[in-house]
This record gives C-alpha cells, structure tokens and sequence, in this order.
C-alpha cells in the first residue's frame, strides 16, 4: 500500500552550487556573465523592497536589466505571481537569461515561482503541489538577506491560493535555485526581532522532521546540525555577531535540505492557518503557534521558550481570542487541509486528535 507520506523522492536534488563567505555577492557578476548568450538577455531582479535605495544595490551588476522590488508586506498569492508573469511576457522581448531573488523567503519564492512559470507556462495555481512542472525554468540565482526559511535550498516556493484558501508551493526538482549565494554581510540589518523569528523557522522546521514518522538518515543528520547550531547561537549574548550570523546562513541552509526530503508536523500547518485567516506571516506565525504546542512537542516547547526568554523577544499574543465562528472555521479548515505534514506527526488517525474543538482550542491559547 502506498502512504500519503511516499514522496517519490528516491534521487535527491540539492541546490546545484552555492558559494559561501562574506563579500560573496561580489561574484554575481561572473555568475551572470557565464549564463548571457547575447547582449539583449535581460536578468530579471526581484529585490526585497527593503533594499531599495540601499548602496547594496550599487554592487549589483544591474544594466539594462529588468528591478522588480517585492513588497514584504504581504506573503505571496498565485495571483500576485500570475501578475507578474503576465506583465513580464507583455513587456519581455528575449527570453531572460536568469532570475535573480535576493531578499528573504518571500522574495527567494516569488523568483522561484516566477522562473518556473516563464518556462512553463499556465497559471501558478496549476502548479501548486507536487511535481507538476515539465521543465527546468529560467537559470535561477538566490541570495538570501535573512536566515531561517531555508528557502535558498528548498524544493519549493509557497504562494497562497485565495480562491482555494490553499497555502501550496510548487514542490518539483525544477523549483530548486541552481546557484545561491550565501553572504553573511546581507543579514547584519536585519530587526533583531524578525531575525529571532527567522532563525526560530529553521529551529522548528528541524524539531518537527525528527519527531515525524518519514525519516530519512541524511535528513536527520541535516537536522540535528541546524538544531545544534540554533541552541548554540540562540543561547549566545550577541545573537548577531559576525560569526552567529554566518552559523545562521548554514543554518538555514542545512534546515532546508533537510526539509526537502522530509516533512514538517503540528507547528506548519498551525502556522499556516494562523498565516491563510490573519494574514500572520510565516516565521511570527510559527513563534505564535508554539504556544499551543506543548503536548506535541515538550521538550522543544520548553527549550523555544526558553530561547525566546534568554533574548527578550516579544511573541504576539491572543491573536485569536475575539474572532467570530466562521474565523474559528477557517482556521480549522486551514489547519486540517495539511495531511502530509499531520500524518507525518500524528499517525493516519490525524483527524480523531486534532478535532475541531481541539483545534480551535488550541488557536485559541496563542
Ligand atoms: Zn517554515
């Protein structure tokens, strides 16, 4: 019999090669020029708009190339993604001789997503799942400015489907970035609040692998890594320090590759909810999720905790104290539509546990 958990992933995909070291984003302009055949190839940049007017932007080889700022205000939808595939097409008269996502995982996805569609075709939507595009998209680079998410070495790029209320990537061996560069210098300006949160995503990501029952040996000794590296950072006075932050890009890294060849638990799909119903997005989403996570994850629960008290680090509460029913329902809905990563915790009987009293009962702790 075949289990939901089969992922089908018998040959793993990594990242194609990285390039690791502070002043590392230095060599974009090599990678670039090894990938234009003619000069009218444009690169397509899509830059975390929280760079704009910053000097990084001076470094970039950026000439006649296409800048498209993403908004981080907002996680991305497939419509958002649609969007600019569309206006890209219109406006593109050469095909784009790479993607370029710098920023962190909401930017790193939208380049992800946006390179698979420009090759092939269709609308994001139809690609949210598993292995259901046909072809490798445009040559993709990531530069990650935040560390967590994993993003720069996932098999995926996360988009929220509105109209579905269905938080899916396009999970594929073509989602995965060929380069990245991982510069430890990008990530000195991050908050230290959103870089807790972010670092915590790696953290999670890596507890919940190895309490699942889909286990493989390298994803266990990926995972244990990230999480040996989160304590040793997490429990440090200066959690951004030259060194923490390079220890957090592998982190991240490793978090990632981990993840792409397993699967999460009980926290992500809490997470999601709380991110397809408020708008929360991703990493605070899974700090607040947390809350309710005690008797999934003890000992993690109290170690987080514990991390989140060291730093002094404010984690949202009673986000979901005064919602109306229909709010409860959705966030129920949301919750329970992630069988893999629910069975991958809980066992086939997911449903008998989480009820939706339960569920609700436990949104309604954070
Ligand atoms: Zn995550």
């Amino acid at each position: 019999m075949t289990s939901i958990l089969d992922t089908g992933i018998n040959n793993v995909k990594n990242v194609q090669r990285y390039m690791f070291g502070r002043g590392s984003i230095s060599s974009l302009d090599d990678l670039i020029k090894d990938q234009r055949r003619n000069d009218n190839e444009p690169v397509i940049y899509f830059i975390d708009s929280f760079f704009k007017g910053n000097e990084i932007l001076n470094s970039l080889p950026i000439n006649d190339d296409k800048v498209i700022f993403v908004s981080t205000e907002n996680e991305p939808t497939t419509e958002y993604i649609d969007s600019i595939v569309d206006d890209l097409n219109k406006k593109l008269s050469e095909r784009p001789c790479a993607v370029v996502g710098m920023g962190g995982g909401i930017t790193l996805d939208t380049a992800k997503a946006v390179s698979n569609l420009l090759s092939n075709g269709g609308r994001a939507s139809d690609y949210q799942g598993w292995d259901l595009l046909s072809k490798p998209g445009v040559f993709k680079i990531g530069i990650p400015t935040l560390s967590g998410t994993g993003a720069e070495a996932t098999r995926t790029c996360v988009m929220t489907n509105k109209t579905s209320g269905l938080k899916l990537g396009m999970n594929s061996d073509y989602t995965v970035f060929d380069q990245i560069i991982m510069d430890s210098d990008l990530t000195k300006s991050v908050p230290k609040d959103q870089y807790f949160w972010s670092g915590m995503d790696a953290y999670i990501h890596c507890i919940e692998a190895l309490a699942g029952s889909y286990r493989n040996a390298i994803g266990d000794a990926y995972s244990r890594e990230t999480i040996n590296i989160c304590r040793s950072v997490f429990t440090s006075d200066d959690i951004k320090s030259d060194i923490n932050r390079e220890k957090m890009m592998v982190a991240s890294y490793l978090g990632g590759c981990s993840i792409a060849t397993s699967y999460v638990g009980v926290v992500h799909p809490f997470s999601a909810g709380l991110s397809v119903v408020l708008g929360t997005h991703h990493c605070v989403a899974n700090c607040i999720a947390m809350r309710g996570m005690e008797e999934f994850y003890p000992e993690a629960f109290k170690e987080f905790w514990s991390f989140v008290d060291f730093q002094g680090i404010e984690i949202p509460k009673d986000v979901c104290k005064n919602l109306i029913e229909e709010d409860y329902n959705s966030l129920y809905n949301a919750t329970i539509i992630h069988e893999k990563p629910l069975t991958n915790a809980l066992g086939n009987g997911f449903k008998e546990i989480l009820t939706k009293e339960k569920v609700i009962e436990i949104f309604k702790k954070m």
